[in-house]
């Protein structure tokens, strides 16, 4: 942590979590919350939920939660440090800096961000003037990119030579090798990654250069194209070509489009397309879609036919399933460069774009162009791989309409193609899609699991909104729930009042739960009557389990026990309860069971 933690409570402190929020989107009052439409997702009944006296908002809808700090981070994609910083300022509170582990981080990271800075300049400028580049302008002006585009982006030009950036930059070699801007040969010189190649600049999100994707000239050695390594700044599975550029458009239009190459995204933007995004070198990953989500929720992949088709399919369904995005295909003509088909037919594309279809749609249709229609068997040959396609797809109801199309456009039967789908899949080698680790600046995506009301939910918003009325007895095996047990096991253990940190010490599941609770308000019953109920519950519960317990063992011990609690049920769940009794139910509720 690079700040002092008495300034992080400090300005968590001085902050107005309702105001700030506020200060984003139309809150209403209700209660001791308020609530308003999510920034984070779209929607168009209020499932955000603020409690500004904890500090704490949570999104029923899509999971966001946290207190002011992580909000920033999410609205204002900054890291945590950035986010606090910003807060101060608005505060009017000077930081102070442990200047030791991330303090010294974040020092060396800028370090970084600033050689590659460097070398996108240098590197332009070689490409602007140089008279070794002259090859390179030509070949720039002969894919339809003019001067004016040439500096918009950046472009530069990789000598080809060994070392001229190095001595150019003058730089320690620690920070240009950790900068991924060059390495150490065998001979222990340093030598330039990039040599005799266009040079596109790779900036995170946020603006800042980290990288280069290079392009060989035509007939020049080694593959097409070669990336910065992944480094300390530089992380390929997350970056994204051009997103810094195309976000505000992508929030627009709740759409992007994900490109190919670097020059697709350059020849887009020109006709006026400015939501495209390239991967930098790999293919899309997990990673790549939420960041994308963060934006918008359509996805329009604007791949050549091929590239698409062969998309992973699984891992798409997975991704719409899980992370909540909707993801298409625009036709793009064969064997035309999507760039060139911008500069070509401008409105061509933009309807290729308006008109993308469902990935399913579009990969039932290929299996269709492809078949042969003319004849029964073809028909019978075309609907079978169709069958195929139509089942990878997770959900039956969407299965079951594209089946329908499938038999349309076959002329065979609908329930021939139920029963050919029912029909268990013909064994192919089993691809599991495994997750990408959540990273730290990303939350984690999950599906919200409600907690349902009960007894025990209750106990717990007591726990969190009104401690002091929690009796010492109340322990977790009174918890039937398992996620409602943890979650007391870890406000016991977390210090009074302090959401944030509760939560900042669980796990994303019940961290979600407790953000849940943190902004649900208790009920108006007397919190004796929260209380009654509860053990009421656990006695239930307990009486239930000694039962088991005894059939199995035999053990007669058990059965005075179970009289005993059953004589004290009613009297907890009567209205003239009192915690006199309570106290005398509560041992009995400890005797080991099956639990
Ligand atoms: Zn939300």
């Amino acid at each position: 942590m690079g700040i002092h933690d008495e300034d992080i409570v400090r300005v968590r402190e001085a902050t107005d979590l309702a105001d700030l929020i506020g200060s984003h989107l139309q809150l209403r009052r209700v209660g001791r919350r308020s609530v308003g439409l999510c920034p984070f997702h779209n929607e168009k009944t209020p499932s955000c939920s603020v409690n500004g006296e904890l500090g704490f908002y949570k999104c029923f809808g899509c999971g966001k939660s946290g207190d002011a700090i992580t909000f920033v981070r999410e609205i204002e994609h900054l890291d945590f440090v950035g986010a606090v910083e910003h807060l101060a300022n608005k505060a009017g509170i000077q930081l102070r800096y442990t200047d030791v582990n991330e303090g010294a981080q974040r020092r060396k990271r800028n370090e970084l961000t600033d050689a590659v800075e460097a070398a996108v300049e240098w590197y332009h400028q070689r490409l602007l003037s140089s008279p070794d580049a002259a090859h390179a302008r030509g070949y720039l002006r002969s894919r339809g990119l003019d001067g004016d585009q040439v500096r918009h982006w950046k472009i530069g030009w990789a000598p080809d030579d060994w070392d001229q950036l190095f001595r150019a930059l003058k730089i320690k070699q620690e920070t240009f090798v950790g900068a991924g801007l060059g390495f150490v040969n065998k001979a222990n010189r340093v030598q330039d990654h990039f040599r005799a190649r266009v040079l596109f600049p790779i900036h995170d999100v946020n603006g800042v250069a980290v990288g280069f994707g290079g392009r060989v000239m035509p007939n020049g050695d080694g593959p097409k194209y070669k990336n910065s390594f992944d480094s300390a700044i530089y992380a390929k599975s997350r970056l994204l070509y051009g997103l810094h550029l195309a976000k505000d458009e992508i929030v627009r239009k709740d759409e992007s489009i994900v490109c190919e190459g670097y020059t697709d995204v350059i020849g887009f933007a020109d006709i006026g397309i400015e939501r495209s995004i390239a991967t930098c070198g790999t293919a899309l990953t997990e990673d790549h879609i939420r960041m994308l989500k963060r934006f918008g929720r359509r996805i329009v992949l604007a791949f050549d036919a091929d590239a698409a088709g062969q998309a992973a399919a699984e891992r798409i369904y997975e991704w719409e399933r899980a992370l909540e995005v909707d993801v298409a295909v625009a036709r793009m003509p064969d064997g035309i460069d999507p760039a060139d088909f911008a500069a070509a037919d401008p409105e061509g594309l933009r309807e290729a774009i308006d008109n993308a279809v469902p990935f399913l749609g579009f990969r039932i249709q290929r299996v269709l162009d492809a078949g042969d229609l003319t004849t029964p068997e073809g028909r019978a040959r075309t609907a079978e791989t169709a069958v195929g396609v139509v089942r990878e797809h997770p959900s039956d109801l969407v299965r079951d309409q594209y089946l329908m199309q499938v038999a349309d456009a076959c002329g065979v039967n609908t329930a021939r193609l139920r029963e050919m789908l029912e029909r268990p899949a013909p064994v192919v080698e089993e691809r599991k899609w495994v997750s990408n680790a959540p990273t730290s600046l990303d939350q984690p995506v999950y599906d919200v699991r409600p907690i349902p009301a009960s007894t025990e939910r209750t106990m717990l918003l007591l726990c969190i909104h009104r401690p002091d009325a929690v009796p010492v007895w109340v322990e977790p095996h009174m918890f039937g729930d398992v996620r409602l047990r943890a979650a007391f096991v870890a406000w016991l253990d977390a210090p009074a009042d302090d959401i944030a940190s509760l939560i900042d010490s669980v796990g994303p599941d019940l961290a979600d739960a407790i953000g849940q609770l943190a902004v649900l308000d208790v009920p108006d019953t007397e919190p004796e009557r929260i209380v009654g109920h509860f053990l009421h519950d656990a006695a239930l519960r307990k009486v239930a389990e000694l039962q088991r317990e005894a059939q199995r063992t035999g053990d007669p011990a058990l059965m005075p026990v179970i009289q005993d609690i059953r004589l004290l049920i009613p009297q907890v769940r009567d209205a003239s309860f009192d915690l006199a009794v309570a106290k005398g139910l509560v041992p009995l509720l400890s005797t080991p069971g099956t639990q």
